[in-house]
């Protein structure tokens, strides 16, 4: 507070009779609309956001209304309000819209959390996306994550005592293309951190840049990509944040807002994102050769069992997960842009199908015993399923989600997906499905086939469920923060975790499932693979381009090694002992897990 306003205070306290209330009056009064048919996630957010606002205007004498009945959007009920929020989502009729226009045209405000601006070609309000500056959705990130947030402008009122820098808590984060930075009448109040880059589990955000917090000067509006999931509330200097922008806009400070005058730049780095899985390399245990996607090549690497190259074979667009079946010695290729599956003959190491598959295939998991190929596709519900003998598909509404992983061991499959607290099992021999209780957000699964255990990473539980596959009793053993990949080592039988935003390992006993210790690797770490024989534990960090290699013995950290530019999948093969590291460009480093040697591979183009 300013001396000055402190004395104004002082003085009107002085002067006011004891008990008068500054705050009869409301100061303005704010109307949130919401969906509760939406996103799960982008729900939860509505929920907490409800419960937020409700107690900021308490505190800050607002009049705070909130409903999901969006046919209030009309001239009638907005006229009462000083501002309009959307938290989750934007209205979809014409008269809505063209109430909101109103609203907005006569001196209304907004404030739009995260999907409240998603729009995309099937949106067909241009008028919206003049309002956001511009701005269109373009691509996000995969999983939330929390991220490194810069402050643009520290002067404003809704920036005010803020730092310069902050993290944000886990948010799936939107990328706009044009960027509305590039709008003259835009001013940008947070920026998407460059450091940052790369970032995501499934969905790589590589670079760009990437606004956050912004407003079209033209209007009294505010954006804000926050709004996915339940720990957007968790940091009190975006509470501020969002404290300020409310104030600022249901005060009328943002009335007449002056266009800012400082250099707006007239290009903007480019936004760029990919999609990869950490089966983006496996091993062939029959063969010992490595099969590697090279995402941006549509092509797959072969190497030898001591990593060295052999071939590339072409594939199609965008493969992103492998999975060998080394009975038929047929490895199965998810090419995420041609809708299909390449299925390679490993004797000649050649494509001999492409099965259709429908959009965007993701997981491949091979069911050894039924000889049948399970593959999961983004932004669906149902498994396609291949047969291995003749590659005829077939859908199979298995429900699993959006997965992100899926594994087979003995006659079953099991599917996880980030929106869904259970897994889906599906039997092999007859296609039937059965659920076990997974937790929340899982993401990745590991089985010990000995005593039947399933461990599934529970992203958003900061903990792992052990699953006995036989009974399907589980429990949660606590690991670190956002544990996004689970590795067994099968001769001891422990169990290795990685924990994302804890730069830590969790080391669990296999036999009585208790945290033996978290050991510190480097940060943001995000796979995990195993050599079981000489119990090595290799963990990449994409973030920081090293992998921290660890004695799983002594559960201590042998080396950190500088790798690849961007490390996210690894494979091991246990006969000579060779770590494969695969990077987002493709490349790959092989790591002799005896001398800890370091060689990087140079890998010639794929020919036809
Ligand atoms: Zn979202």
């Amino acid at each position: 507070m300013s001396a000055r306003r402190f004395l104004l205070l002082l003085w009107l306290a002085v002067l006011l009779p004891t008990g008068f209330v500054f705050a009869q009056q409301p100061r303005f009064k704010v109307l949130a609309f919401y969906s509760e048919t939406t996103e799960g996630d982008h729900v939860q957010f509505a929920h907490d956001a409800v419960v937020f606002l409700a107690d900021h205007a308490a505190r800050e004498h607002f009049t705070f209304d909130a409903t999901t009945r969006w046919e209030d959007l009309n001239d009638q009920r907005l006229k009462d309000y000083q501002l309009v929020i959307w938290l989750n989502e934007s209205p979809a009729r014409a008269e809505q819209r063209a109430a909101f226009e109103r609203y907005m045209q006569h001196g209304g405000a907004w404030l739009g959390f995260h999907a409240a601006a998603y729009n995309d070609k099937d949106t067909n309000w241009p008028w919206f996306v003049e309002f956001l500056g511009g701005a269109v959705f373009y691509t996000n990130s995969w999983p939330p994550l929390p991220a490194g947030l810069r402050i643009d402008d520290q002067a404003h009122s809704v920036t005010a005592g803020l730092p310069p820098e902050f993290e944000s808590p886990a948010n799936e984060w939107y990328v706009w293309k044009p960027s509305p930075r590039l709008n003259r009448q835009v001013r940008v109040f947070a920026t998407f951190d460059p450091s940052n880059y790369p970032i995501g589990f499934k969905d790589i955000l590589t670079s760009g840049d990437l606004p956050v917090v912004w407003t079209n000067t033209k209007y009294k509006m505010l954006y804000m990509n926050m709004g996915h999931g339940g720990k957007i509330f968790t940091s009190p200097t975006q509470n501020q944040l969002i404290d300020n922008a409310v104030n600022w806009l249901g005060t009328g400070a943002a009335q007449n807002p002056v266009p800012t005058t400082a250099e707006r730049p007239t290009t903007s780095p480019e936004a760029n994102g990919i999609r990869v899985s950490p089966n983006g390399i496996v091993l062939n245990g029959q063969t010992g050769k490595f099969y590697a996607v090279n995402t941006k090549k549509d092509a797959v690497t072969v190497l030898d069992a001591n990593g060295r190259f052999l071939t590339a074979v072409p594939v199609g667009k965008e493969p992103g997960s492998i999975a060998v079946n080394p009975d038929t010695n047929r490895i199965y290729v998810a090419n995420g842009g041609s809708d299909t599956v390449a299925v390679i003959d490993g004797a000649i190491d050649r494509v001999i199908a492409n099965v259709t598959v429908g959009d965007l295939p993701y997981t491949v998991a091979v069911n050894r015993a039924a000889n049948k190929i399970y593959v999961s596709r983004t932004f669906s519900d149902l498994t396609e399923v291949i047969d291995g003998k003749t590659n005829a598909v077939q859908a199979l509404k298995a429900g699993a989600g959006d997965a992100v992983a899926s594994v087979s061991v003995d006659h079953s499959t099991y599917s996880i997906g980030y929106e869904n607290p259970q897994a889906t099992i599906i039997e092999g021999s007859n296609d039937q499905i059965s659920r076990i209780e997974a937790g929340d957000h899982p993401w990745a699964i590991a089985f010990n086939a000995v005593n039947n255990k399933a461990y599934i990473a529970n992203s958003g539980g900061a903990n792992v469920a052990v699953i006995d596959t036989k009974s399907h009793a589980t429990r949660l053993v606590n690991t670190g923060e956002i544990p996004c990949a689970v590795a067994l080592d099968s001769v001891s039988g422990k169990v290795f975790v990685t924990n994302y935003a804890s730069k830590s390992v969790t080391v669990i006993e296999g036999g009585n499932d208790s945290v033996v210790t978290n050991v510190t690797v480097g940060p943001r770490p995000q796979a995990i693979a195993i050599d079981s024989r000489d119990h090595r534990v290799y963990v990449a960090s994409m973030h920081s381009g090293t992998i921290t290699i660890l004695d799983g013995t002594k559960n201590a950290v042998l080396g950190t090694i500088k790798t690849n530019k961007a490390p996210f999948a690894i494979a091991v093969n246990e006969q000579t002992h060779k770590a494969l590291v695969l990077g987002l460009d493709g490349d790959i480093t092989a790591i002799d897990g005896e001398t800890l040697a370091v060689s990087p591979l140079s890998i010639p183009d794929s020919k036809e």
